[in-house]
């Protein structure tokens, strides 16, 4: 008997329709002959309009209160599932994650499953039961709630999906699959059958959020088997694997990240451990840093330039001014008014002419890059927020539309 761990996204649970559509792909899989686990998301917008009344009570909620309001989204969503597959005369049970014991840190609001109990789900299973899992969240080992960030139920369904050895770990969501960009923004955008775990965590981390990015690293981590498939239609989707079959000379993908801010810390003294300081103190405070440039003035200064999430920005402004005196530097800018475009693939690897192709088809439309960030397999730039969408489109151009 098979086990595979199927997940569906806040669209494919957005109504009764749509969860009754839900509960019928989960029964054929059941009455197949195999074990399910079922992890979901919050129906529809649930998470944003949560957030939305939390802001009209108070604007700076403290992360911990965010969190247990924040998962509850996903409790009704497996509460009306399991609802819906008893009219299918299923067995089943809803578990949220602190029944189950899905431990995570206590990073509210970016907290990472440490362990997972495996008790209560192997005897469910064990019973002939489906098992319904909130995604998403977590339980801190003072017994608190947590979230796993935005995004944060494909993850929940990888780690149960390694935690239980499942042979399959199914990511249903509202496309049918993973493509060279987001289709909704380019609709000549084409499918792919597979990608490896390498380029889709590249593309997922610059913004493709199709899936979580912590959601591919756990899966290339423990060879968890993935697949991203449609919700609405019975088809293949995409293979996320270790080893492609096709040989890479061109990108995978190209993605967008508009959730970005720049901040600058101008005139710090050209000193050793100045860089140490700086990112050490945003750590320390949970700040996650992405792009970094260091420029070097004629005056013996140097500037800072780096991008944190935009949701971060006034925290490390604060974090920094705070500690003005000690890092020595003139003033601050800041720019939330970016964006962040990137190609990922294997073949930037052996192919230097890859990254001149991406910058040919900018200066084509037009459009000034401010920054410039590589790692082995990407080429990212940073934008003008309004020049993102033309940028994807430009560059989707260039790599596609003559093979
Ligand atoms: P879910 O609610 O199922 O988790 P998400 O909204 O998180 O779904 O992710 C699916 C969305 O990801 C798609 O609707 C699509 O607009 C977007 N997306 C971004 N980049 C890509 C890509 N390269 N391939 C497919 N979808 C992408
Ligand atoms: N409901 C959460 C969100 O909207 C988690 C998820 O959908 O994966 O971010
Ligand atoms: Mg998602």
């Amino acid at each position: 008997m098979s086990l595979i761990v199927q997940k569906f996204g806040g669209s494919s649970v957005k109504n009764a329709e749509r969860i009754l559509h839900v509960a019928e792909t989960i029964a054929k899989t059941y009455w197949a002959g195999n074990n399910v686990i079922v992890v979901l998301s919050a129906q529809g917008d649930t998470t944003d309009e949560l957030i939305d009344k939390a802001e009209e009570i108070n604007p700076h909620p403290s992360k911990r209160e965010m969190d247990m309001l924040l998962s509850t989204g996903e409790q009704i969503s497996v509460a009306l599932c399991a609802m819906a597959l008893e009219t299918l005369h299923i067995p089943c049970v809803s578990l949220a994650a602190w029944q189950v014991g899905i431990q995570s840190t206590s990073v509210h609001s970016a907290a990472r499953i440490k362990r997972i109990d495996s008790e209560r789900i192997r005897s469910e299973l064990d019973q002939r039961r489906v098992v319904l899992v909130t995604g998403f969240q977590g339980v801190d080992r003072n017994g608190d709630v947590t979230t796993l960030g935005r995004g944060g139920s494909d993850t929940s369904a990888v780690a149960l999906a390694a935690v239980f050895h499942a042979d399959l770990c199914q990511i249903f969501t509202d496309v049918d699959g993973v493509y060279t960009t987001d289709p909704r923004i380019v609709p000549n955008a084409r499918k792919l059958d597979e990608i490896t775990y390498d380029e889709m965590l590249e593309l997922a981390s610059q913004g493709a959020q199709v899936l979580h990015n912590r959601s591919v690293e756990l899966a290339k981590k423990f060879h968890v088997n993935l697949e991203v498939v449609s919700s609405l239609e019975d088809k293949p989707g995409t293979k996320v694997k270790e080893v492609t079959k096709v040989e890479k000379t061109n990108i995978a993908g190209v993605a967008k990240d508009t959730s970005i801010a720049r901040v600058a810390l101008v005139g710090l003294q050209h000193n050793p451990g100045v860089a140490f300081q700086v990112f050490d103190l945003l750590s320390r405070n949970n700040i996650n840093v992405d792009v970094i440039l260091q420029s070097i003035g004629r005056d013996e200064t140097k500037d800072i330039t780096f991008t944190v999430h935009k949701k971060d920005m006034e925290e490390a402004e604060r974090i920094l001014n705070d500690h003005k005196s000690a890092l020595k530097f003139d003033h601050i800018e800041m720019d939330d008014k970016i964006g962040k475009v990137s190609i990922v693939g294997m073949g930037l690897m052996s192919n230097c002419g890859v990254a001149a192709k991406m910058f040919e088809a900018l200066y084509e439309a037009g459009i000034n890059i401010q920054m410039i960030n590589t790692s082995e397999i990407r080429v990212s730039v940073l934008l003008d927020e309004s020049d993102v969408n033309k940028a994807v489109k430009a560059i989707h151009d260039k790599f596609f539309d003559d093979i």
